[in-house]
C-alpha cells in the first residue's frame, strides 16, 4: 500500500497567524486572564491545547457572542481568524478589555470588499454557511446583506443592482453552480468570488489526485474548509473519501484491497494530527494492523 500526502495540506497562514497571536498574548500578558471568543480556529485539540496554556476558548452554542463578551469583565479577549463583528469590537474596548483580532487578512479582505460594494449602492448577496463564525461577521456588517445558503432558494430579483460574493473556505464546485444560478436569475450580477487561495489550492490538489483509492481528510468536522475537502473529493470521482478528527478513527476494514491511500487535512489540522495518520497507515502497511496511539495535547501547538 502506499501511503501519500497531499501538498497543500493543513495549515494555513491565517490558522498560523491567529495561534501565534493566542501564544504571544500569553507571553505579553502572563498574569491576565486570557478569553478566546469562539474557536480560534475550528480544531478541538487546539482550542484543548491553548487550555495548556490557560487560554481560555468561551464556546457557549446557547448563548449570542454578545451575550457571552458581557460576562468577560477583565483581561485580554481575542478575536478568532473568522473574523469579527465591528460592534463587538467596539464594545469589548468599552468594556477596557485588551484586544485581539486575530481575524484572517483573507477575511478581512472580503469584509473590506463588502463594504465597498455596499457603498457603492449595490444589494449584496453573500454565500456561506449559517451560524458560522464568518458569515456572522459579514452579516454584521448591514442588515442589507443577504446570506445564500441553498442554491434552490435564492432571494427575489433585487431592484438595486447585485454583487454577489462568498465566504472564504466555500467549495469550488458550489459556488460555481451559484454562480450559474444567479447569473440566470440576474444576468448583469457582479460576481467576485472570495475563496481564499489556501481554500482553493487544497481543493485544487485533491481534483488532481489521479491515482486515489481512499483518501482520509484529517480534521474537526465543524471545520467548513475540512468538509468542503470531502465533498470536493467526492465530486472529483474519488472512490472513498473518510474525513477523520486524529489516527485514532483510522478503521483497517476501510484499508483493505486499498493500493494508494492519499492523506489531506483542513487549513485548521495541526500537522502533528495529520503526521499521526500517515505514520499509522505506514505501520498499518508493514504491520497489518493498526497501532494503539495516545495523542500528546503538548504537541499540537
Ligand atoms: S482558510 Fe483562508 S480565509 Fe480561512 S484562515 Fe485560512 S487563509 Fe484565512
Amino acid at each position: 500500500m502506499q501511503v501519500k500526502k497531499v501538498i497543500p495540506s493543513g495549515y494555513c497562514k491565517g490558522v498560523i497567524s491567529a495561534i501565534a497571536a493566542a501564544k504571544k498574548a500569553r507571553n505579553d500578558y502572563p498574569h491576565e486572564k486570557i478569553y478566546v471568543l469562539g474557536m480560534i480556529v475550528h480544531n478541538t485539540y487546539v482550542t484543548k491545547a491553548l487550555e495548556k496554556y490557560g487560554i481560555i476558548t468561551i464556546d457557549d452554542k446557547n448563548k449570542t457572542k454578545e451575550a457571552a463578551l458581557e460576562e468577560i469583565n477583565e483581561g485580554v479577549i481575542i478575536f478568532t481568524a473568522h473574523g469579527i463583528a465591528a460592534n463587538l469590537k467596539k464594545r469589548a474596548l468599552e468594556k477596557g478589555l485588551i484586544v485581539i483580532d486575530a481575524s484572517c487578512t483573507d477575511v478581512i479582505k472580503t469584509q473590506e470588499l463588502i463594504l465597498k460594494r455596499l457603498f457603492e449602492g449595490y444589494e449584496v448577496w453573500y454565500i456561506g454557511k449559517a451560524k458560522h463564525p464568518e458569515a456572522e461577521a459579514v452579516l454584521a456588517i448591514s442588515p442589507d446583506i443577504k446570506l445564500l445558503t441553498d442554491i434552490h432558494n435564492l432571494p427575489p430579483k433585487p431592484l438595486k443592482k447585485l454583487f454577489v460574493t462568498n465566504q472564504t473556505t466555500m467549495s469550488v464546485y458550489d459556488i460555481a453552480d451559484f454562480q450559474k444560478g444567479i447569473k440566470e436569475l440576474v444576468p448583469d450580477a457582479l460576481i467576485e468570488s472570495e475563496i481564499c487561495n489556501a481554500t482553493a489550492m487544497r481543493q485544487k490538489a485533491i481534483m488532481d489526485l489521479k491515482d486515489c483509492d481512499l483518501l482520509y481528510i484529517v480534521g474537526d468536522p465543524v471545520s467548513n474548509n475540512t468538509r468542503q475537502l470531502r465533498n470536493i473529493a467526492l465530486k472529483s470521482g474519488i472512490k472513498k473519501a473518510v474525513l477523520i478528527e486524529t489516527a485514532k478513527d483510522l478503521n483497517s476494514e476501510d484499508l483493505k484491497d486499498v493500493e494508494n491511500v492519499y492523506v489531506t487535512a483542513g487549513a485548521s489540522t495541526p500537522t502533528y494530527l495529520t503526521d499521526q495518520v500517515i505514520e499509522a497507515l505506514k505501520y498499518y502497511d508493514e504491520k497489518g494492523f493498526l497501532p494503539t496511539l495516545d495523542i500528546d495535547i503538548n504537541a499540537i501547538i
